[in-house]
């Protein structure tokens, strides 16, 4: 099974993979949790590029450069991973390309579709986690984290806002799919409506 686990910057994914893997684990579900670029060589390459501050670097290259990324995190663990049966959480997929290059970057949701489609294959989410922030809460949150931002993170408030409303047309389009959760509530209470989310996948 593959969760994937979705939202702005601050918005809670990492906190919310955390808390899930350690349910799941207490289920005693082969649960292994990963995010973009996975502990593979050649994203990690790709990612240390994309997150270069000297770079310019095109939207569509940069759309491109995480579909590469992603295909190769594709093949090498996540496409094994499925095969063997594991529960795999995972912390941004395609739908952040399609929200951060589709919507943020004004590529359009639909041309950035097309480049994953290729990268990612027959690979699909069961289920997605959106966690839904507004962008000021999300700028926040990484404020008071206070680490330095990289070429990634330096990115203007009509982008978040972009960013936002193409996740949320995302959710709306595919409601089977992507489940909408509130980011703003206290960890404990976004960890229980993310179980709550998974309950038909989960069982009893
Ligand atoms: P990024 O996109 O930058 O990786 P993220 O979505 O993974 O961010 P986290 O790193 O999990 O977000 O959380 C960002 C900050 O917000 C952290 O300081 C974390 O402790 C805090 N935080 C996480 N979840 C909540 C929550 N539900 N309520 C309040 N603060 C939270
Ligand atoms: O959330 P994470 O720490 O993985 O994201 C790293 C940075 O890359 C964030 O600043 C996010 O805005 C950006 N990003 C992006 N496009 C994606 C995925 C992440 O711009 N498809
Ligand atoms: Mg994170």
């Amino acid at each position: 099974r593959l969760i994937t686990i979705e939202g702005l910057d601050g918005a809670g994914k990492t906190t919310l993979a955390a808390g899930l893997e350690q349910e799941l684990r207490r289920r005693r579900l082969p649960v292994v949790a990963l995010r973009e670029p996975g502990g593979v060589v050649l994203g990690e390459r790709i990612r240390a590029l994309l997150a270069d501050p000297v770079l310019d670097v095109d939207p569509r290259a940069e759309a491109l450069l995480f579909a590469a990324s992603r295909a190769q995190l594709v093949a090498e663990r996540l496409a094994p991973l499925l095969r063997d049966g594991a529960w795999v959480l995972l912390d941004r997929f395609v739908d952040s390309s399609l929200a951060y290059q589709g919507g943020g970057r004004e590529l359009g949701v639909d041309a950035v579709a097309a480049i994953n489609a290729t990268a990612v294959g027959d690979v699909r989410p069961d289920r997605t986690l959106l966690l839904r922030l507004d962008p000021a809460t999300g700028r926040r949150r990484l404020a008071a984290r206070g680490d330095e931002a990289d070429r990634m993170e330096r990115l203007d408030e009509p982008f978040f806002a972009r960013t936002a409303a193409a996740y949320d047309r995302i959710a709306e389009a595919d409601p089977g799919r992507v489940r909408v959760l509130d980011a703003t509530a206290e960890p404990d209470a976004v960890l229980a409506a993310a179980l709550a989310a998974l309950a038909d996948l989960l069982g009893p």
